[in-house]
């Protein structure tokens, strides 16, 4: 076949011409490329998804990380007010003996100071 011949079957949509490496291949109607830069679009484009994949996995465990601290800063905050309230609680409810524990502690020191 010679290019007057190509150039005509491609006018008549037999042929077409690949548009990335020229190849010319039967003509499909909405086929733009030759099966081999098809093949590589396809790897190409499956890299490239892969890549966003990654990308995103990154950033999803980044985010992951940041709202496990936020919670466990969270408990704890939580965490301390609870203990806090058990702690008033329970000096409210051992002030005698605090108290007692108190005199018997300062009367003890002046002891020592005199
Ligand atoms: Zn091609």
């Amino acid at each position: 076949m010679n290019i007057e011949e190509i150039f005509e079957k491609i006018k008549n949509k037999e042929l077409t011409i690949c548009e990335t490496c020229d190849n010319i291949f039967d003509y499909v109607p909405q086929k733009l490329f030759c099966n081999e830069c098809k093949r590589e679009n396809r790897k190409k484009e499956a890299a490239r998804h892969r890549k966003y994949r990654e990308e995103n996995r990154e950033k999803e465990a980044a985010r992951h990380r940041k709202y496990r601290r936020m919670a466990q800063i969270k408990y704890r905050e939580q965490n301390r007010e609870k203990r806090n309230a058990r702690e008033r609680k329970w000096r409210e409810e051992n002030r005698e003996k605090i108290n007692a524990y108190q005199r018997k502690y300062r009367a003890k020191k002046k002891q020592e100071e005199e």
